[in-house]
């Protein structure tokens, strides 16, 4: 036999723990209700025969977004939010950060260094649009991984991602600016919000937050969130890195037709 006998005799490895530490940089305290919270979603993904398998560290900031993950070779470190930790949310937050690390870690084209060198090379958009494609694009991760997220978190009968998600829409109507970049930056998540919902049957065609979102872009004097919001629901599940580029040319091409009509 030619086979290497250790394909065959496959030795389960003692679990290690995959959450290496939790530093409180904040001074708020916390670590403690992290580390569960981690526990508890990984247990939960475990049902589904998912595991994050690099090592994790884990640090309480203060910072204006809820959390953050940063994945480097073979470790991820995970920032979460002082207001993450104070609120009901953190369990959400983690999963999906979670749903981040495990894109990573399986090369998903949305999560891939490579794709992203060919991104860079491929997708064109005018230079004022930089700071709300590049948002769009992170709703483009965010959407792969809530795929994940979803499984664990807000499962049926739960309607804590609809509200979450209606938050936004509602934060977005009082940001909008006189830069039209901007403003079609915010449309975009809008039309995250809207699409993950509607991606994971949480959105009738009749809910109220259509027309708020609606209003966001009438008055910006523009007409996208459909268009972006069908974006973000049909992304497919697992493209390839050419149709992931491709993917990435159609939102700047909704984007940019918003920004200049
Ligand atoms: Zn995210």
């Amino acid at each position: 036999m030619s086979e290497d006998p250790q394909s065959f005799f496959r030795i389960p490895r003692v679990a290690r723990p995959v959450l290496t530490a939790v530093v409180d940089r904040s001074g708020r305290g916390g670590t403690r209700k992290v580390k569960a919270a981690f526990e508890e979603v990984a247990a939960r993904y475990a049902e589904h025969g998912l595991r994050v398998s690099w090592p994790v560290s884990a640090e309480i900031v203060s910072m204006a977004i809820m959390g953050a993950t940063k994945s480097s070779g073979s470790s991820h470190t995970l920032f979460v939010s002082v207001r993450a930790v104070e609120s009901g949310l953190l369990d959400g937050l983690i999963a999906h950060e979670m749903g981040h690390m495990l894109r990573t870690e399986l090369g998903h084209a949305s999560h891939n260094a490579e794709v992203f060198r060919a991104l860079s090379r491929e997708v064109r958009i005018p230079r004022a649009a930089e700071g709300a494609f590049s948002a769009a694009f992170n709703h483009i991760q965010d959407i792969y991984a809530d795929d994940y997220a979803f499984l664990v978190f807000s499962t049926d009968g739960d309607d804590r991602a609809y509200e979450f998600f209606s938050q936004w829409i509602e934060g977005n109507a009082s940001m909008r600016g006189r830069n039209r970049w901007k403003n079609v930056g915010l449309a975009a998540t809008n039309g995250f919000a809207l699409g993950n919902l509607l991606r994971h049957g949480r959105l009738s065609k009749d809910d109220p937050l259509w027309e708020r979102a609606h209003a966001f872009d009438r008055e910006a004097g523009f007409e996208a969130v459909a268009a972006l919001a069908d974006f973000y629901a049909k992304l497919p599940e697992d493209p390839s890195p050419a149709a992931f580029v491709t993917q990435v040319n159609t939102l700047a091409t909704v984007m940019t037709r918003a920004a200049s009509s």
